[in-house]
């Protein structure tokens, strides 16, 4: 029997990834469903390639401008719009599998929806965890699902800790999680010219090719900020016991300490293919279309501290982690409405910080843990957000 799978956000950087890993299995693996929001020739293609069941776009007339292209040519593909569509094929009885890669909060609900229906979710979308995980991990546990993390560090640390034969990773003697970062396209940088930094420089990760907004979140480090809270949820861990270790050349892509002094890590090359695909298949291993590192040819591995100062998002998330409640929704919430106006040019890279900063300190924090309570916080977090992002004088240069 293949496995079927709904794949939201299939037009993404992840969403693409998956659909090359799954065509080299067609013995294993089937696409179901897949969603799209934008790139409407983009969902064109998949649908002509893979041939899914239903294909969902956000509205009617994105939808009917789909039909009409899928129109004569015999496909089996039925396309449907909204947020419902959205939430129906990640809980749809033919899923096995649903990977969640829409980026940002739009993913939430979907992301729950696969996680409430008990399916295997493979969890690119790390900002849905971020809003709302202890009700994302109390579905998956309560539904007899099971969450495998597809982000490149925290698939690396599941795979330190995993039990062969699969099951839950055994986190018995663990002391430390080191998470690694490659401090993205700034880390060199001198603080003076960060100011004038432009969102396609931004953009130009020395290592990984990714969307646009995870790519300016790893060049605020953001990114790793939303990570820690990510490892915290996976992993059950305290934020004092989760690291960043910055690591420039991505190999190495995290490494777990136990109590007797041994660090495990996994390594590999920077393409998402490999935590895709170990996802994908757990417990098996299987082919990813990655070739095997050549560290004779690499030569060097390097490690540094971060720079606090230079990466303020970095104690950001680590503030947030440690008030808990809704703090880290609100967090999510400004960042990604500074992050839209920064690659708008509506707002300079160190404004970023200073704008998610401004919220968490203006926004009430709540303990509140329902999905409703959450959204309302994502909502006030990105209204205050925007009220000060209008108000603001600092430009870009
Ligand atoms: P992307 O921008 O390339 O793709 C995003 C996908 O989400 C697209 O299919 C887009 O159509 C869809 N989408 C966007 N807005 C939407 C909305 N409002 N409603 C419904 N769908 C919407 O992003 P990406 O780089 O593939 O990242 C996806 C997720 O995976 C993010 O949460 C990111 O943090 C995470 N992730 C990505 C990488 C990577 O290498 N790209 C690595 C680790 C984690
Ligand atoms: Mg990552």
């Amino acid at each position: 029997m293949r496995a079927r799978l709904s794949i939201l956000g299939a037009t993404g950087s992840i969403g693409r990834s998956t659909l090359d890993v799954v065509a080299r299995h067609p013995d294993r693996f089937e696409v179901f469903a897949v969603s799209g929001h934008s790139r409407v020739d983009a969902l064109f293609d998949i649908c002509r390639a893979h041939r899914p069941a239903i294909a969902v776009v956000p509205d009617e007339r994105t939808a009917s401008s789909l039909r009409q292209r899928l129109h004569g040519l015999a496909l089996p593909t039925l396309v449907e719009s909204g947020e419902a569509a959205l939430a129906a094929i990640a809980a749809a009885p033919e899923a096995d599998i649903v990977m969640a890669a829409i980026v940002g909060a739009a993913g939430l609900v979907p992301t729950l929806a696969a996680a409430r229906a008990g399916k295997k979710l493979l969890l690119a979308n790390k900002e849905a965890l971020v809003m709302a995980g202890d009700l994302l991990i109390e579905a998956v546990r309560r539904s007899g699902g099971q969450l495998l993390p597809v982000d490149s560090e925290h698939n690396a640390i599941f795979q330190c800790l995993a039990k062969h034969g699969g099951g839950e990773p055994d986190l018995r003697g663990v002391r430390r999680i080191l998470l690694t970062a490659s401090g993205g396209p700034f880390r060199q940088t001198p603080n003076s010219a960060l100011a004038s930094v432009t969102p396609d420089a931004a953009c130009a990760h020395p290592n990984w090719v990714m969307g646009r907004k995870i790519s300016v979140d790893s060049a605020t480090m953001m990114n790793k900020g939303l990570e820690i809270i990510e490892a915290h949820y996976l992993f059950g861990m305290d934020a004092a016991r989760i690291e960043v270790l910055v690591h420039p050349q991505s190999i190495v892509h995290s490494l777990v300490a136990f109590d007797d002094g041994s660090v495990i890590a996994q390594l590999g090359q920077p393409d998402m293919r490999t935590p895709i695909a170990y996802a994908l298949a757990y417990p098996d291993r299987i082919d990813a279309g990655v070739d095997t590192l050549d560290l004779a040819r690499i030569g060097r591995l390097d490690f540094e501290s971060p720079d606090f100062l230079r990466f303020p998002c970095l104690e950001l998330a680590y503030r947030a982690l440690r008030a808990s409640g809704t703090a880290c929704a609100i967090l999510n919430a400004a960042n990604e409405e500074a992050v839209a106006a920064f690659l708008d040019g509506r707002l300079s890279f160190p404004g970023i910080a200073e704008v998610v900063a401004a919220t968490l300190d203006a926004v009430a924090d709540t303990r509140a843990t329902a999905l409703d309570d959450i959204l309302e916080v994502d909502r006030k977090a990105r209204a205050w957000a925007k009220e000060r992002l209008a108000a603001r004088t600092v430009r870009p240069a």
